[in-house]
C-alpha cells in the first residue's frame, strides 16, 4: 500500500536542506530512488536561492546548519509562497523551536535519526495535499482562461464586493488586473452612466446588484463608459450592456455576464426614429400620428380634458409642382413644415398625413383654442414668402373630439370641415360642429 502509494511522489519535485554530509547522502539515496526531481543544498542560504529558482513542491530541512539555519530558511521562504510543505529533521525537543516553527508555519517534524518507514508515510501524506492542491490550482486555471477569452465582460461578485473580472472587462475599464481595479476603484458604479430610468440610478453596487441577482428572469439594461475623462451621459461613446445573471455552484456567489448591445440599441433608436419620422420634411408620419392620437384619446378619457385636431391641405399644390416642379414642391412641403413647428406648442403632435396634407393634435384644446391657432398659421403661410414658388395657401379644417368619436370618425369631422374649406374658396379655416358645419372666417 505504502509502495503504491509512494509513486505520488514521483510527480514532485523536493529540496531538501542538510549540512552533514553523511546523513544528507544517505537521505538524498533514499529520496532519489523516490522522485525524478531532488535538488540539494548545505545550508540555509543555499536551500533559498534553490528555492528562488526551482520553485520545487515540497521542502525538506535539517535545523541547525551553517551561514543560515532551516527556521531561518523557512521564515524567508514563507514570505514568497504561504503554502509550499515545509518539513522539518530535527534531533532537539527545544520547545522554544517548536513555538517559532508554530509561527512560521512549518507543516511537519521528523526526528532524527530518521526512521525511513515514518519518513515515507509523511512525504506520502504530504504529497497527497500538494497534489491535491496542485489539481485545483489547475482546474481554477482552466476556469479563468475560459472566462478570459469570453468576448462578454464578466464578473463575480458575493453581492456585496466584486472578486473577479476577466480579461475582457479590465480591458474595458482601463486596468491591469483585478487588483489594480480594487485599488482604484473597488466597484464598477465609476463607470455607469445613469439615465432616467435607469433601475440602477443613485443606487451603490451592493443594491442595485440585488435586484439583478433577485430577478435573474427579467432583462436588465445597462449603460457604461470605459472612458472616465470623458464620462457624459450623452457620449455616443458610451456602451449598452445586456446583464444576465448565474449562480456559481458551490459558492456563494454569482457570475453577471455583460453583453455589449450598443449597435442594437443605436439601431432599435434608428429604426424607432425612422418609423415615426417623415422622411421629407422630418417631421410625424401618419402612423406616428395615429399612435400619439390613440394614446391622447385614452387620456382624454381618463381625466376628461379636451382635444382638438387641425387638417389642412395646401391648395392648388399640382398646379406648384406643374409650374415650377416637383423639386419646388417638396421644398414648399419642407418650408410649410418649419413654419408650423416652430408656431406650435411642444405638447402639439404635428405630422405629416399625405402628400400635401397635415394634422396638428392639440391635446387641452378646445374648438375655439384650435381654431385660433389655425387661422394664426393660415395667415403665416400666406404671408411667407416661398422658396421659387411665391405665395402658398392652405385650407383648414378643426375638429373637437366628442364623447362618442373615436380616431376615425374624430379625424373625419377635421377632413369634413377642411373639405367645406376648399368648397367655400380655399384658403380659409372652417370649424367642425355636431350641429353641423360653422364658419369661422
Ligand atoms: P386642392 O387645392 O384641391 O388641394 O388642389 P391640389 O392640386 O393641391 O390637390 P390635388 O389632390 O389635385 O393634387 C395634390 C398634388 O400634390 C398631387 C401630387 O403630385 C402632389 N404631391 C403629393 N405629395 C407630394 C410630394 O411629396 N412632393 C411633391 N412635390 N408633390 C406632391
Ligand atoms: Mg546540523
Ligand atoms: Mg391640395
Amino acid at each position: 500500500m505504502i509502495e503504491a502509494e509512494s509513486g505520488l511522489i514521483d510527480k514532485l519535485s523536493i529540496l531538501y536542506v542538510e549540512d552533514e554530509d553523511s546523513i544528507r547522502e544517505r537521505l538524498s539515496r533514499f529520496l532519489q530512488r523516490r522522485t525524478q526531481t531532488l535538488y540539494q543544498a548545505s545550508n540555509g542560504r543555499e536551500g533559498l536561492e534553490m528555492f528562488l529558482e526551482h520553485k520545487p513542491d515540497i521542502i525538506i530541512t535539517d535545523i541547525r546548519m551553517p551561514v543560515m539555519d532551516g527556521l531561518s530558511m523557512a521564515e524567508q521562504i514563507r514570505e514568497h509562497s504561504t503554502d509550499i510543505p515545509i518539513i522539518i529533521t530535527t534531533g532537539h525537543n527545544d520547545e522554544e523551536f517548536f513555538l517559532r516553527s508554530i509561527d512560521i508555519g512549518i507543516d511537519k517534524y521528523i526526528k532524527k535519526p530518521i526512521n525511513f518507514k515514518e519518513f515515507i508515510q509523511v512525504l506520502i501524506r504530504t504529497a497527497k495535499t500538494v497534489i491535491q492542491q496542485k489539481e485545483l490550482d489547475s482546474k481554477n486555471q482552466f476556469i479563468k482562461t475560459i472566462l478570459d477569452i469570453n468576448p462578454q465582460m464578466l464578473l463575480i461578485t458575493d453581492g456585496e464586493k466584486i472578486s473577479y473580472l476577466n480579461k475582457s472587462f479590465l480591458r474595458y475599464i482601463k486596468c491591469e488586473n483585478i487588483e489594480q481595479f480594487q485599488d482604484k476603484f473597488g466597484s464598477i458604479d465609476y463607470f455607469l452612466i445613469e439615465k432616467e430610468d435607469s433601475f440602477y440610478r443613485n443606487r451603490p453596487f451592493s443594491e442595485w446588484v440585488k435586484t439583478v441577482i433577485n430577478h435573474p428572469e427579467t432583462d436588465h439594461m445597462l449603460i457604461m463608459t470605459g472612458d472616465l475623462q470623458h464620462k457624459d451621459p450623452n457620449n455616443s461613446d458610451n456602451s449598452s450592456f445586456m446583464i444576465r445573471v448565474n449562480k456559481v455552484p458551490g459558492h456563494a456567489e454569482w457570475l453577471l455576464s455583460f453583453s455589449d448591445i450598443t449597435k442594437l440599441e443605436q439601431e432599435k433608436e434608428l429604426y424607432m426614429v425612422m418609423s415615426n419620422q417623415d422622411y421629407l420634411t422630418g417631421i410625424f408620419n401618419r402612423k406616428k400620428f395615429y399612435d400619439e392620437l390613440n394614446k391622447e384619446i385614452d387620456r382624454v378619457r381618463r381625466y376628461s380634458q379636451k382635444l382638438s385636431v387641425i387638417m389642412f391641405d395646401v391648395d392648388h399644390f399640382k398646379m406648384v409642382n406643374d409650374t415650377h416642379g416637383h423639386q419646388v414642391g417638396d421644398t414648399v412641403l419642407q418650408e410649410i413644415s418649419s413654419i408650423v413647428q416652430r408656431a406650435i406648442r411642444k405638447t402639439d403632435v404635428f405630422a405629416r398625413y399625405g402628400g400635401e396634407e397635415f394634422t396638428v393634435l392639440m391635446p387641452g384644446t378646445s374648438r375655439q383654442g384650435a381654431t385660433e391657432i389655425a387661422e394664426r398659421l393660415r395667415v403665416e403661410i400666406e404671408s411667407t414668402a416661398f422658396t421659387h414658388a411665391g405665395v402658398i395657401t392652405c385650407s383648414f379644417g378643426v375638429a373637437e373630439i366628442e364623447e362618442t368619436d373615436n380616431s376615425d370618425t374624430f379625424l373625419n369631422k377635421a377632413d369634413v370641415a377642411l373639405y367645406k374649406a376648399k368648397d367655400k374658396g380655399r384658403n380659409r379655416v372652417e370649424v367642425f360642429d355636431s350641429g353641423g358645419i360653422i364658419c369661422k372666417k
